[in-house]
């Protein structure tokens, strides 16, 4: 008998919630193609019903003393510990990456976490004894409100845990929009939330397609949106957003380049290459899908890599000797395949071709094998556009300088790397890449919780980075108390039209 295929339900109040299910749509396993569940959307009045509960719980949920946030925080994160391996295992069936990829995204969400269990400490403020005869200024940051989280489907637990804990921590509500492909996690994440005490209405997950997101961007009682997702839906949402006065920031595409420079360690630069080009079968914001290889190594690095290549296993994410699981969508498969395709007709080399792959048993799913790329020219179409597959396109350059032009042409400037054993071209390009983060010997640099996370250019609309002491900022606005009691001898002994104010001297 076949079993019912279930349907992923609306967060609201603590409670999953089914709502009028005029609208569905179904949801992958991309190993095998098969639907696994469906997912409801919000009707407008089930969003407004959300917004509604948000706004609601702020106004306890702010007042909250910083101790019981904290707690609230530190029972999370023994959750998220305590049910990884659940919650990887819905990565894999609705995404598809390895069962170790998906732990690892669970554990650098897992710091951004620890990072907001010490929000007593980052929400301390400044004090300024006697600026002024008898007067004390002093600073402090209070929440914003009710905040929205619009999130991509290629890190369905890491981006939601990238905002909410810093958000939630900071006294403000959140409502997640998770991403369509792989909501399950989102909704997971929903559950620990409440397992571990979080008042009812603080996080709220609502799904849909724009017109939900769009009654987000436009409400009057959303104060923020913290977006992670492609680049023309993040200048959509900054625009809409910042149009109707919220603050935004809008994380977008990248296409990562790295260096490798002659004098580095090959054997090491090409693993990392493989891993970086590869892993998540490139589905990630910071994959490096291009290297620029000198010259005199070119060749040497190739056959490396063309080794390495082929090593790669490609299976589903819960084969135990999966390195690579399938793509996201029949879709974006083509996608892929389409632009391969453009460059072996512009004349570039395809050393390791993926195009072809069927894995055995999983015929229906959306397989593709790494594919290496030589003597990618920058001009070519693959090279002008976010791959976001298992491509690794290798681009010949003559010395450091040239490749950090190539680099900085991009209109992209979200990770970058070199590889090189000198500390002064490395100290060289740290210093004139645009781009917001940079790796040495290490191919995918995203930061530790306690800095922040974000690129340069369209890799990033709006100011503040993610997480750490920007995340802070973003979810928190400031106030500013200048304090004098007036029994004080100066204090209103005489009227003062001056601005400082003469008596305050
Ligand atoms: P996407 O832009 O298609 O979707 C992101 C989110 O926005 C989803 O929740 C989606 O439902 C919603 N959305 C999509 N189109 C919309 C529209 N027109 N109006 C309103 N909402 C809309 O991105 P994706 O395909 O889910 O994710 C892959 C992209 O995300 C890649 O470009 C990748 O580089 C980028 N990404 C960037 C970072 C970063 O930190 N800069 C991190 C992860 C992913």
């Amino acid at each position: 008998m076949p079993t019912a295929i279930p349907t992923i339900p609306l967060w609201i109040d603590g409670k999953p919630f089914l709502g009028d299910l005029k609208k569905t749509s179904p949801i992958h396993n991309p190993a095998t193609g098969e639907v696994v569940s469906e997912l409801a959307h919000a009707s407008p009045e089930e969003v407004e019903r959300i917004i509604a509960s948000s706004a609601a719980a702020f106004e306890t949920w702010s007042q909250v003393s910083l101790a019981k946030r904290s707690a609230i925080m530190f029972r999370f994160r023994e959750l998220l510990v305590e049910h990884t391996d659940e919650l990887a295992a819905i990565v894999t069936r609705e995404h598809g990456k390895v069962m170790s990829d998906a732990k690892g995204e669970i554990a650098r969400g897992l710091e951004v976490v620890e990072f907001a269990c010490g929000i007593p400490q980052l929400l301390k403020g400044e004090f300024s004894d006697q600026a002024s005869t008898g007067i004390d200024v002093y600073s402090f940051r209070q929440p914003v409100g009710v905040v929205a989280g619009i999130t991509p489907f290629n890190f369905p637990v890491m981006i939601p845990l990238w905002m909410s804990p810093v958000a939630i921590a900071t006294g403000n509500t959140f409502i997640l929009k998770p991403p369509g492909r792989d909501p399950g996690a989102g909704m997971f994440i929903a559950e620990l939330w409440k397992k571990a005490g979080l008042p009812d209405g603080v996080f709220n997950v609502v799904h849909g397609d724009r017109s939900v997101v769009g009654r987000l961007l436009t409400h009057p009682d959303i104060a923020a949106v913290s977006f992670v997702g492609s680049t023309p839906t993040a200048r959509h949402i900054y625009e809409t957003s910042t149009k109707h006065g919220k603050r935004c920031q809008a994380l977008g595409g990248a296409k990562n380049q790295g260096i490798v420079l002659a004098d580095a360690d090959l054997e090491n630069a090409a693993n990392n290459l493989t891993a970086a080009a590869f892993g998540a079968a490139g589905e990630r914001c910071m994959s490096l899908p291009v290297a620029l290889v000198q010259d005199e190594i070119a060749d040497e690095l190739m056959a490396m890599l063309v080794e390495k290549t082929r090593a790669v296993r490609v299976l589903p994410g819960d084969h135990p000797d999966s390195d690579m699981g399938p793509i996201i969508s029949a879709q974006a498969k083509a996608g892929i395949i389409s632009l391969i395709n453009s460059a072996e007709e512009q004349g570039a080399e395809i050393l390791v071709d993926g195009r072809g792959l069927v894995v055995e048993g999983f015929e229906g799913g959306w397989f593709l094998g790494p594919t290496l790329i030589d003597k990618v020219n920058p001009d070519m179409k693959i090279n002008q556009v976010e791959v976001f597959g298992p491509t690794l396109e290798v681009i010949r350059i003559k010395d450091l300088e040239e490749g950090i032009a190539l680099i900085n042409a991009s209109p992209y400037g979200n990770g970058t790397a070199i590889f090189t054993s000198s500390g002064e071209a490395a100290r060289r390009f740290q210093r004139a890449v645009q781009v917001g983060m940079v790796g040495i010997n290490v191919p995918i640099p995203v930061p530790v919780a306690w800095h922040s996370f974000g690129g340069w250019k369209d890799s990033l609309i709006g100011d503040t980075h993610m997480y750490g002491p920007e995340g802070v900022k973003f979810f928190t606005r400031g106030k500013v108390i200048t304090q004098r009691w007036p029994h004080h001898a100066a204090a209103a002994d005489k009227v003062s039209f001056h601005f400082s104010g003469d008596a305050q001297k």
